[in-house]
């Protein structure tokens, strides 16, 4: 089949397209999907670049988030026919520890993704458990469909399970052109908050203000944290989201309010930030970590998605082939929302 493998670790021109890659065999709780859009994650980049603490088998196939069509039932499954057309949650649980036991899927010690610990969606076929797979609308295209379950499940999450937002609260999403803030954005509006967002750019900040952000805040103009500062009266937001990390960390912590959260599903800038340990106990912060969701969260989210509630941003579609510009363009950051690969 076609596919875009990786042989060794490095920059985008280790992506390798082939047509010779074998078909993966479903087990028999799994369906073997025909792969039409699989899109790119700031997960695909790192995993790209080599984590030192994960041992691949290589050639490995990125790609966590995928939409297709069912080919293939592994002999156990129910419930779907060839010709489905679905979208997959991309979170592995073992599902029998004690965290499964309890439903959440991303606290599993065992906890894989696709993509990442096993052959991903950056191929024209691809093998996922069954219960992981949702049916999406007739009239949602696969692009679409596929820029949604990574960034919306993981912003769910983030606000609405560990940050617990309430109606009436300020929420500061950092770098409104990212995957995860176009959705938390469009998330932390639905649940009735007033949302303040950041960019260099005005473009962005003019297409973050139409998802939904109450108040943008340009940092070329302006340090954002002054600028977040000055506009809450001098109080600070309840919630900052920051996935940038090392850039941004100081300045996210005293742009909260006394008592206030501050969540992190990622750190694009590095994972180690300075930190002064007295606004976090003086002022009495949270700081939270998030990483995917369970089944729960990912179907809660994506019935509002599929409902046209909250709308999956589509950047830029490249077709599988040109995977290497793909992600030489996701890394330069210009985006706004997703980057798709279309598969043939
Ligand atoms: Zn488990």
């Amino acid at each position: 089949m076609k596919a875009v493998i990786l042989q060794r670790y490095g920059g985008p021109q280790v992506l390798e397209y082939v047509e010779d890659r074998p078909e993966p065999v479903p087990s028999p709780d799994e369906v073997l999907l025909h792969v039409h859009a699989a899109s790119l994650n700031h997960l695909d980049l790192a995993v790209r670049q080599g984590i030192p603490s994960l041992q691949l088998v290589l050639p490995h196939v990125l790609g966590a988030d995928v939409a297709g069509e069912v080919a293939k039932l592994g002999s156990d499954v129910a419930g779907f026919e060839p010709g489905d057309r679905v979208v997959a949650n991309p979170g592995l649980p073992c599902g029998h520890c004690e965290f499964c036991i309890a439903g959440e899927d991303s606290l599993c010690p065992e906890y894989r993704i696709l993509g990442e610990h096993v052959p991903g969606s950056y191929a024209e076929y691809l093998a996922v458990p069954a219960k992981n797979l949702l049916a999406i609308p007739v009239d949602m295209d696969w692009a679409t469909a596929a820029a949604a379950p990574l960034v919306f499940m993981t912003a769910w999450r983030l606000l609405v399970t560990r940050a617990a937002i309430r109606p009436g609260e300020d929420v500061l999403v950092l770098g409104a052109g990212s995957g995860v803030s176009t959705a938390a954005i469009q998330i932390a509006k639905l649940a009735g908050c007033t949302v303040y967002t950041t960019s260099s750019s005005d473009a962005k900040l003019k297409r973050a203000k139409a998802l939904g952000a109450d108040v943008v805040i340009n940092y070329k103009e302006m340090p954002w944290s002054k600028a977040v500062w000055e506009l809450t009266g001098k109080r600070g937001v309840d919630v900052v989201l920051d996935h940038v990390g090392e850039a941004t960390f100081k300045d996210s912590v005293r742009s909260l309010r006394n008592g206030g959260r501050l969540v992190t599903p990622g750190a694009t800038t590095g994972p180690m930030p300075q930190i002064d340990l007295r606004y976090v106990f003086w002022r009495q912060l949270s700081i939270l970590g998030s990483t995917m969701a369970n089944q729960r969260e990912f179907e809660a989210v994506m019935k509002l998605v599929f409902m046209g509630r909250l709308k999956p941003v589509v950047d830029r579609v490249f077709p599988l082939k040109d995977a290497r510009e793909a992600h030489a363009y996701l890394e330069r950051g210009e985006q706004f929302g997703k980057v798709v690969l279309s598969v043939p």
